[in-house]
């Protein structure tokens, strides 16, 4: 779909927001201010090419909300990065922070251009002009980003030594988490690489406990095929569910015998897309959506799933791997249809719970083994699942109200007992 043919994903942020507000009870002041972002920051700057040109480039940092804690989110590398997009966005990590009970706030970023279009030494010459810009407006106490769509471990390195390089050589060590999502060798958590997909999983096999469905012979279809979706795809085929059908930016693949989510993720890693994977078969968008599954998990951008989508589905579950993949007018007709879905804000949280275990380590100077990662990653993906579902038991609602309920209550609580200042 393209973005022309979306519905703004701010008015999309807001108009759930008021849906929650009214299961809470949230006092209107409240909502008025959480209606619209703390700081939203505009950057203009100048990149020399490997040509020796220089280019223009437009940067945001949004920082939504930081009651709870310091600014939290990622950094977008997108040609469709927009200050609305940004926005929606930064909301919606306040409210997964907030549900997780994490002490953070929302923010997010991006810069508005194509980073397939260029080599490494202009990417980490983009990353570190943006970084150096971006200035004091980040710092591990304030506003810490993290990877999303475009970016990856590299990328927050480049970030992190930019930050670390300006603020002063006796500080230096104690900026490290001014990032989260690095890689390994330099900062990084084991398990923070996979720990979206692995959420998304955690809860796929809660839902299933619950439902008692046999995941085993199960079938899933995945849109978007980079971090969140190859991952969620590698650990969900462990439980014997079957990946029949994949899509990214170049187009859609199906084998409805399988497809393996190893080989593809490195058929992916080699040529750019899921397009062209030995034993697949080209499909449409339309025939994709179209394709009968068991679970589908969009993990590519936002709005994908709007009313003809929602239509064309044929799938018993669908767990948001991406942020705000559902259009408000497509969701009455998932329920309608009895489809199940796992929102945004809890079903790809396993990243800022990993992100947190992150600035932990680096704030405390440790090292966490993988197994203590997983184990508390998968602790708080059950705890706060339960939560939801009982929750919209309790009251009624959806999931999604239900999540963003929880997380309004927690932030509306805040701001009572600290009152607003003056
Ligand atoms: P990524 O860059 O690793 O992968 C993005 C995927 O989406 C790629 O396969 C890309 O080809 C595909 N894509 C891009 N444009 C598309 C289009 N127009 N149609 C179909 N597919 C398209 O990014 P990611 O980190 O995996 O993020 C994917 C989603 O998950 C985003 O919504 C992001 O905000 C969300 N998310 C990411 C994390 C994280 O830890 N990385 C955490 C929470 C949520």
């Amino acid at each position: 779909m393209s973005q022309a043919d979306k519905p703004n994903p701010y008015t999309v942020a807001l108009g759930q927001l008021d849906r929650a507000a009214k299961i809470v009870g949230l006092p209107p002041e409240i909502r008025e201010i959480l209606s619209q972002p703390k700081n939203e920051l505009i950057i203009n700057f100048p990149v020399r090419m490997d040509s020796g040109e220089y280019k223009m480039f437009k940067g945001y940092r949004v920082q939504h909300s930081n009651i709870l804690g310091p600014y939290k989110g990622g950094i977008r590398y997108h040609e469709q990065v927009s200050l609305d997009e940004v926005k929606a966005l930064a909301s919606w990590m306040t409210y997964k922070c907030a549900l997780h009970d994490i002490p953070f706030g929302g923010g997010k970023g991006g810069i508005k251009f194509m980073p397939r279009q260029h080599s490494p030494a202009e990417l980490e010459r983009i990353t570190r002009r943006f970084t150096h810009a971006l200035g004091a407006n980040i710092g591990p106490e304030y506003d810490i980003p993290a990877p999303d769509v475009g970016t990856n471990g590299q990328v927050m390195v480049w970030m992190m030594d930019t930050f670390m390089n300006v603020v002063g050589f006796a500080d230096k060590n104690a900026n490290r988490r001014v990032v989260t999502g690095k890689t390994l060798a330099t900062g990084g958590s084991y398990g923070r690489e996979s720990a979206t997909g692995q959420g998304v999983v955690h809860c796929i096999v809660e839902w299933a406990r619950e439902k008692r469905f046999d995941l085993n012979g199960s079938t899933f279809t995945v849109q978007g095929f980079g971090n969140v979706g190859s991952n969620a795809a590698k650990i969900l085929a462990r439980t014997g569910a079957s990946l029949t059908a994949a899509g990214d930016w170049k187009g859609y693949i199906i084998n409805t015998d399988g497809l393996n989510p190893y080989k593809l993720a490195d058929h992916v890693q080699k040529s750019g897309s899921v397009v062209g994977y030995p034993g697949s078969r080209p499909i449409t968008r339309d025939e994709f959506f179209a394709t009968p599954a068991d679970i589908f998990i969009p993990a590519a951008l936002e709005l994908e799933i709007g009313v003809r989508e929602a239509k064309a589905l044929a799938v018993r579950l669908i767990v948001e791997g991406a942020n705000g993949p559902t259009e408000t007018e497509a969701e009455p007709i998932l329920h309608e249809k009895g489809i199940d879905v796992i929102p945004d804000i809890l079903a790809n949280s396993g990243g800022v719970v990993v992100s947190y275990f992150e600035w932990l380590q680096n704030k405390r100077s440790e090292r966490w083994e993988l197994e203590e990662v997983e184990e508390r990653l998968a602790k708080r993906m059950k705890r706060t699942y339960l939560a939801v579902t009982e929750y919209a038991a309790a009251k009624k609602c959806d999931w999604r109200m239900a999540a963003m309920a929880i997380a309004l209550d927690r932030i509306g609580r805040a701001y009572q007992e600290r009152g607003i200042f003056p």
